[in-house]
């Protein structure tokens, strides 16, 4: 087999908690991560000359070991002692790019677990995850998907029972954000108020949706600037009437995603969000790595 086609699904922070400024310049996290069906779709060819490089169609994505799925592709052939030189990653994008939900980490990811089928490397998830480390803080993660806590920089993961069946609305803002800014302002502003982590935890582990919804949080929501905070607020609020059991942004945004236990009310809210943004998608919680469609 020299190729083979894989989907890298998104992810929505379900929290995130920062506990500290580390001395190595990090951050320590803690956040629960849950994988969405929202995916990009990645194919793998050995026969094509060129070197390693991937190609997407999209200007602003770079080809070179900049992307992070050459960058994967790279650390898989350096940790397993590969000699063959020639890779075309060809990605097909659908995960909003600089959104809060982990695309180019998908990516990194899908690249790692199809290179270990290709190559019949034939190393654990666990293994591949150590790999990811060096490639970004949430590729780890990415590569075990499904719900987990992330602590450390997001490394340090532990499974955690899944969402309970729902439906996600995920609306990405009109403005970015720059996560090392974001971080440089959590710096300044130290916000109070902080997620409850472990009754979510334990909202994941009665199965109950709403528990889990109404404990939604992210402390860079927090650190925005009035006019981007309003923006996100309108959005949370929209989703909420639309019959929303909680709503928050993901990661370093700016994405926001509502969690619905009816369908109906989450494709009403989809069209009603469509009307202002147009980048809106209607996702399911990924369970199980089984889920992840083919
Ligand atoms: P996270 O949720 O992990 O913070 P994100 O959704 O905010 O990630 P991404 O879309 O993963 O952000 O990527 C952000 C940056 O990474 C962009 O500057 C982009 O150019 C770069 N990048 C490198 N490779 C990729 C890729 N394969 N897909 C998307 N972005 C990539």
């Amino acid at each position: 087999m020299t190729s083979l086609t894989l989907q890298a699904p998104a992810k929505i922070n379900l929290t995130l908690d920062i506990l500290r400024h580390r001395e190595d310049g990090y951050h320590e996290l803690c956040m629960v991560m849950q994988s969405v069906s929202l995916c990009d779709r990645i194919r793998l060819d050995f026969g094509s000359p060129g070197g390693i490089r991937a190609e997407s169609g999209l200007r602003f994505l770079p080809n070179d070991k900049s992307n992070l799925a050459v960058a994967a592709a790279l650390a898989f052939r350096q940790a397993t002692g590969g000699r063959w030189q020639d890779l075309l990653i060809s990605l097909q994008k659908r995960i909003p790019v600089c959104a809060g939900t982990a695309g180019g980490s998908s990516d990194a990811a899908a690249v790692l677990r199809g290179l270990n089928q290709l190559t019949g490397a034939g190393l654990s998830p666990q293994a591949l995850a150590q790999i990811g480390e060096a490639v970004g803080s949430d590729v780890p993660y990415c590569v075990l998907g499904t719900t987990a806590l992330a602590q450390g920089r997001g490394e340090k993961l532990t499974p955690l029972p899944p969402l309970p069946p729902c439906w996600i609305v995920l609306c990405k803002p009109l403005f970015s954000l720059s996560t090392p800014a974001l971080y440089r302002a959590w710096d300044k502003a130290r916000p109070k108020l902080r997620p409850d982590t472990q009754g979510l935890i334990q909202g994941l582990e009665q199965g109950d949706l709403t528990a889990v919804a109404q404990r939604l949080f992210n402390v860079f929501e927090h650190t925005l600037s009035p006019r981007q905070r309003r923006e996100v607020e309108a959005i949370k609020v929209a989703l909420v009437q639309a019959g929303a059991l909680g709503a928050a942004m993901s990661g370093s945004g700016p994405t926001v995603f509502g969690l619905f236990d009816q369908e109906v009310a989450a494709q009403d809210a989809v069209t009603l969000l469509k009307e202002s943004y147009p980048e809106v998608f209607l996702t399911r919680p990924i369970a199980s790595p089984e889920e992840i469609p083919v």
